[in-house]
Parts: C-alpha cells; sequence; structure tokens
C-alpha cells in the first residue's frame, strides 16, 4: 500500500493510507539497506504486518520532490505564513523573511492573516496594500468567527501544506478547525508582549480529505537565510519587472545610481515597506560577510 508519513517517534513512522487509516510502521530495512532516513511527508510503500492491528514496514521510500530543513518534512507543495492581522499585531519582517526563505527552497508561499475579526479594518487594508503586488496569495479569515474559511480551505485542498508563524497567531486553532481530532492544545495570549504558549513539539501532519497540514515549531527565525548579499534580490518577486533596466547589470538596489527598483519604489509600484526590509534583510547578510 502507498500511504505518507504523518509522524515519527521513537523509531516509529505513522503511515497514513488514503481511505485506510493510519499505520504504525517500522523502517529497519531501508535504513540499512539505503541509508535513508525516512522523513515525515515522505510518500512510501508499505507491508502490512497486523491488518487488525494495523501495524507495518516501510518497505520503500519514494523520490522526494523537495525537502525542508527546519523542520525536517519532505514533499511540500506549499508554505503558509500565518499571522494575526491584530493581537499579537503582525511583524512584516518575521513575514518577509520568511517569504524569501520559501523563496530560496523554492516553495510556493501564501500568506494567512487570521483574526479579521479583532481588527476594525485599518490593518487589513495596510496589509493588503504592501502585499497586493508581491505575487503572494494573501488570504484574510478568522478561525473563531468562520469567516473566508471555505477559500481558506479551498487553498489548501489536494496539497501538503506546512503552516508558519510566530505562537499566538492561531495555527493551532486552525489546525484544530481543519482537523477536529488533532487535539492541538490552543493556549491564550499571555503576558504584555502577547506571547503564546510553548510552541509544537513534534513535526506531525493532519491529514484531511485528501490535504496534509502541518503545524511546525521552527520557522520563527528572524535571520535571514545564508546566502549571498548579492543573491538576496532574486528573492523579492516584485523587483523582477525592474531588475532588468537598471543602470548596472548586477545593481543590488541598494546605493547604486539609475536604479528602477528605487526609482519603482518612489513611484509606488513596489511597496516601501517591502522595500525598506530587503535592505534591512540585505544589510545584515553583508555585516556577516564582513566575518567571513
Ligand atoms: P498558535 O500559538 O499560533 O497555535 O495560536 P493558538 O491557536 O493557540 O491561538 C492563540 C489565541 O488566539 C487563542 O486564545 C485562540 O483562541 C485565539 N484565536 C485563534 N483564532 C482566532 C480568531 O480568528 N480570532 C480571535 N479573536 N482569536 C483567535
Ligand atoms: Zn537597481
Amino acid at each position: 500500500m502507498r500511504g505518507k508519513i504523518i509522524k515519527g517517534i521513537a523509531g516509529f513512522y505513522y503511515v497514513h493510507v488514503m481511505g485506510e487509516g493510519v499505520f504504525e510502521c517500522r523502517a529497519k530495512g531501508i535504513f540499512r539497506n539505503r541509508k535513508v532516513k525516512p522523513l515525515v511527508g515522505d510518500d512510501v510503500r508499505i507491508d502490512v504486518v497486523d491488518g487488525v492491528k494495523t501495524q507495518g514496514n516501510v518497505v520503500e521510500v519514494y523520490q522526494r520532490k523537495n525537502c525542508l530543513e527546519r523542520p525536517a518534512v519532505a514533499n511540500v507543495d506549499q508554505a503558509m505564513a500565518v499571522f494575526a492581522t491584530a493581537n499579537p499585531p503582525p511583524n512584516l519582517y518575521l513575514l518577509d523573511v520568511f517569504l524569501v526563505r520559501m523563496e530560496q527552497v523554492g516553495v510556493p508561499a501564501l500568506i494567512g492573516m487570521n483574526k479579521v475579526d479583532v481588527d476594525d479594518g485599518a490593518n487589513t487594508e495596510w496589509i493588503h496594500e504592501i502585499y497586493k503586488r508581491s505575487g503572494y496569495p494573501i488570504l484574510f479569515f478568522s478561525v473563531k468567527e468562520g469567516e473566508n474559511m471555505n477559500v481558506l480551505k479551498e487553498c489548501l485542498a489536494h496539497k501538503t501544506t506546512v503552516l508558519a508563524g510566530p505562537s499566538g497567531v492561531g495555527k493551532s486553532s486552525l489546525t484544530n478547525y481543519l482537523h477536529p481530532s488533532a487535539g492541538m492544545e490552543v493556549g491564550a495570549l499571555s503576558g504584555k508582549g502577547g506571547r503564546g504558549k510553548h510552541t509544537t513539539r513534534h513535526s506531525e501532519l493532519f491529514a484531511l480529505d485528501g490535504c496534509y497540514v502541518m503545524d511546525t515549531p521552527g520557522f520563527s527565525s528572524l535571520e535571514p537565510p545564508k546566502m549571498a548579499a548579492g543573491e538576496l534580490k532574486e528573492c523579492i518577486p516584485e523587483f523582477a519587472p525592474y531588475g532588468t533596466n537598471c543602470k548596472y547589470l548586477d545593481c543590488v538596489h541598494v546605493g547604486e545610481r539609475d536604479c528602477a527598483v528605487k526609482k519603482a519604489v518612489e513611484e509606488g509600484g513596489i511597496h516601501e515597506a517591502r522595500y525598506g526590509n530587503y535592505v534591512k534583510m540585505f544589510e545584515t547578510l553583508k555585516q556577516g560577510e564582513r566575518f567571513v
């Protein structure tokens, strides 16, 4: 049978087979013979050992489409950055770092803005304004009020989606909404900083009518991913239509003269908040290069 690893704990792999359920599997042979360590998200072939007890053996790991590192998960179709429109207020630098990270690994990203019910419309409007030219699908919803949840479900249908975002924005609530038996612990916001409870402990995909969703403990880093500062511009989709019109071919759009990207920022073709975060990430990467 063919299935997907949804969880790995202490040498056991839990393999979800559509229409059958979850099988608790070992993967001894694969480890020994091919040195493949199965990952959450891997599509695998299993032999059922005991149909009644739903136990089996992973006998083959199919070719991976891609593989993320933190969290370690294979075959990701898309990643959704989840933030709240308010409470806690969204940190758009964190969002932009995340978008760059996904560009770098080639995983399509979408932006999910939860808690529209606590926003009077102002945040929703300026966030929309900032990202509307980025090309990233952006979705405003409220898990609590059920607002726009059908559209959100459509975005996730038939795909494996990694959810990422700071704690307190409603990722556990969303996972529970999509998959009521997931039993994710939903924490109340506590403290002045609007920080939520401790985050998810291990990686687990939740299966739901043909789609898989994973709430991740990682992806909260403010560090831009490791790359040469000069490559960062390739990770900002809005730059693409302008970048080739700069005076210098190797323009990084920071201090150069006759820069078409900077001109587009001045004229409103690229939002200055997105550009500002680009410059901040660029400087951080440059700083790192100085110490190499
Ligand atoms: P996580 O840390 O990202 O997993 O966030 P949780 O799912 O634990 O939610 C954090 C808090 O936000 C909890 O108190 C939830 O009840 C609350 N919450 C989640 N979704 C919504 C929403 O759409 N609107 C409002 N007002 N609160 C929400
Ligand atoms: Zn330029």
